[in-house]
């Protein structure tokens, strides 16, 4: 019989869409948009859609698997769990729990995912991972900015005049974004998109602006100089909530325009018309996230605020720097999950460096990795020495659904639940402030289990069972106990599918910062890390036209998200092995490429093939291969990217990346063959 169920959208994604899914003899059938839910309306994704796909493939890992003789054998619970404690316990006694390396991701959320830090801080305390490849840097940018990362509701953007995306490509990453440009634009807002590509949502819009990468800090910079030769800058704003802004007014002084014009590749004229647009606003700007995956990404979305809090437009509606959204996420008592006093001790790596930590960090050494909610072969930056790092460790654990390049390393394998098969509750500190209720609805494929039920298991055999000692409910409770107080209990929000958060539709309109001034901070007062530029200030990327790279290797190579899998997660269910190789229409001129060319692009750092596909209108020295792509089908864009981290912010650097790029005469003459 066919039921209809209330669910919700798990990816790491700007959206958290409400589903309804459709289960006939406990199997799903078809997951859909949920019609009812105010922000995402019934619009859902095909990375959404394939979360069906995902539950039922054949290629789903249903048993615990253990590499033996370098061939994976299936095993029982009983064995994995047994072995892997042992391990752990032995461990602890030889070289100390930080000799256990953590390293995860955020492939799914959910509320319960959290979990998975309260029995490494119960174990006494393991290596963790910092820092964040996605967007790290801008959300430190903000938190120095305006003391928080605080977007708009999302339907704020109807009162705006004008709408900068800058570097997000909504039509693929922010569906309901999209949506309302779609609606905006039929209004008479007039949107404007500013990116290297040429992508679906710059196609949408009334002026669309190519930016050389990483050059978008500086070209706000010649945005404030023409504010200021208009005369249009938000004085009274600037004078009674601002902090450092003389200090910052002369270094813009300093820099001239025509090295902004030169750098940027956007011409004075365009640099006008944006000036014209922010000081006739409200102008709401939709900052994405590859714009700050520069070592200069920090300070590229502190201008970028900059701009923004100048010409007048924060704290107003349809204003906004729309960055990261993380009142969402401080809404619950996560700290309530994690019993971090039980660590005794403490060690971290960055996220994008774990590889070289792996391998040069001796006290400890790393003896086991337990991958959780990620895919580092795949996604971690410089493949090649990650995959170095991660096959010089004794042991390697790994929960996951599918045999991803990374589980193929690994020594176990322990299959994991999907979302239709665990209760959780789900919500994103991206774009809106909705939590979104996902029950269990069908029961798990083979012998899958969810990630708290083996975190379960691992504690009770560690000695710390009691710390695990409550049912999925009890502890969805235990996150929201202070939310309660505000009425949104558990029980409301598996009633009504979806409530929203008590979050602000208009960040600071009471122009009260959460700074240590209490004011927006042109130059931070906040403690910063040795090498932190506290002052506002533009930088060159490190791989850019300044660096003596670019003698050898011409072209800038971005990685943006692919449009059909989040990440990592579908290129095996898409069967898809073709590398897609961007390029701009000089590019091609110049290397004498055209369409569907097999081609070699390449670094100091690795080389990738894969087949040439013209971008019309993107930035002259731009090519793009989009990430996620597995070793086994095509190869991993991050081959060729850095491991460095930002300047301010603990954030990955991978659009850092000079490559260049030939024609691959031999797969050529393969396939005229
Ligand atoms: S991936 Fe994003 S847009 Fe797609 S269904 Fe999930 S939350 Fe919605």
């Amino acid at each position: 019989m066919e039921e209809k169920n209330i669910s919700a959208c798990p990816l790491n994604c700007w959206d958290t869409c409400g589903f309804t899914v459709t289960v006939e003899d406990d199997t799903v059938v078809k997951v859909e948009g949920n019609k009812q839910h105010p922000v995402t309306k019934g619009h859902i994704c095909s990375r959404g859609r394939m979360l069906e796909t995902r539950t039922n493939s054949p290629l789903r890992i249903t048993k615990p698997l253990k590499k033996i003789a370098g061939n994976f054998e299936e095993i029982t619970w009983k064995q994995a769990l047994d072995e892997i404690a042992e391990k752990l316990i032995s461990i602890k006694e030889n070289d100390g729990t930080t000799a256990v390396l953590h390293s995860h991701d955020y492939s799914n959320n959910g509320l319960l995912k959290n979990l998975d830090y309260r029995f490494f801080n119960c174990y006494g305390g393991v290596t963790e991972v910092v820092g964040s490849l996605c967007w790290g840097a801008g959300i430190e940018a903000q938190i120095w900015d305006f003391g928080n990362s605080a977007a708009h509701a999302p339907e704020d953007i109807f009162k705006s005049k004008h709408v900068v995306v800058w570097g997000r490509n909504a039509a693929s990453t922010n569906i309901h974004l999209f949506s309302n440009l779609i609606e905006a634009k039929k209004k008479g807002i007039h949107v404007t998109v500013i990116d290297p590509l040429y992508h679906q949502t710059a196609k949408l819009a009334d002026t669309y602006i190519a930016v050389r990468p990483g050059m978008d800090g500086l070209l706000a910079i010649g945005v404030i100089k023409e504010l200021k030769k208009m005369n249009a800058l938000a004085f009274d704003f600037i004078k009674k909530y601002t902090y450092g802004y003389e200090e910052f007014e002369e270094y813009v002084d300093e820099i001239e325009m025509a090295e902004i014009t030169e750098q940027t590749s956007v011409d004075e004229e365009t640099i006008k018309k944006l000036a014209y647009q922010y000081s006739h606003g409200p102008t709401a700007t939709f900052l994405g996230l590859g714009l700050q995956r520069y070592a200069n990404g920090g300070h590229t979305i502190r201008l970028i605020d900059a701009l923004v809090a100048l010409s007048g437009n924060v704290g107003i509606e349809g204003g906004g720097a729309n960055y990261g959204h993380l009142p969402v996420g401080q809404s619950f008592d996560v700290s309530n999950l994690l019993l971090e006093n039980r660590k005794t001790a403490s060690r971290t790596f960055t996220r994008m460096n774990q590889a070289e930590k792996i391998l040069s960090e001796h006290e400890p050494p790393i003896k086991m990795a337990f991958v959780s909610r990620g895919n580092p072969l795949t996604q971690l930056p410089d493949t090649n020495r990650v995959e170095k790092a991660f096959a010089s460790i004794d042991t390697v654990v790994v929960i996951d659904q599918f045999m991803t390049d990374t589980a193929g390393l690994a020594d176990y394998v322990l299959p994991c639940t999907t979302v239709f098969e665990e209760e959780d509750i789900y919500y994103a500190s991206m774009y809106h402030s909705y939590v979104n209720y996902g029950p269990k609805v069908v029961p798990p494929k083979g012998e899958a289990k969810s990630d708290l039920w083996i975190w379960r298991e691992l504690a009770k055999r560690l000695g710390f069972g009691e710390d695990f000692a409550f049912s999925e409910e009890e502890f969805l409770k235990m996150g929201l106990q202070s939310l309660e107080k505000k009425g949104i209990t558990l029980e409301r929000i598996k009633a009504e599918g979806f409530v929203k958060l008590p979050v602000p539709d208009v960040p600071w309109s009471d122009f009260t910062f959460k700074t240590p001034t209490g004011k927006y901070e042109f130059t931070t007062t906040l403690p910063v890390k040795e090498g932190e530029e506290p002052a506002l200030r533009f930088t060159y990327p490190l791989e850019s036209v300044k660096s003596s790279k670019r003698k050898n290797y011409p072209y800038h190579l971005l990685s943006k998200h692919p449009a059909r899998s989040n990440h990592s997660q579908n290129y095996h269910i898409l069967n898809d092995h073709r590398v897609v190789v961007e390029i701009s229409e000089k590019i091609a001129k110049e290397r004498n490429l055209a369409d569907s060319d097999e081609v070699i692009i390449w670094n100091e750092r690795g080389e990738v093939s894969g087949q040439i596909k013209i971008m019309k209108k993107s930035h002259d020295d731009t090519i793009n291969i989009d990430e996620g792509r597995w070793k086994k089908l095509g190869g991993t864009v991050n081959v060729l990217t850095s491991s460095g981290r930002s300047e301010i912010g603990l954030g990955g650097i991978q659009y850092d990346c000079l490559v260049d790029i030939k024609k691959s005469v031999i797969a050529q003459e393969q396939n005229n063959s």
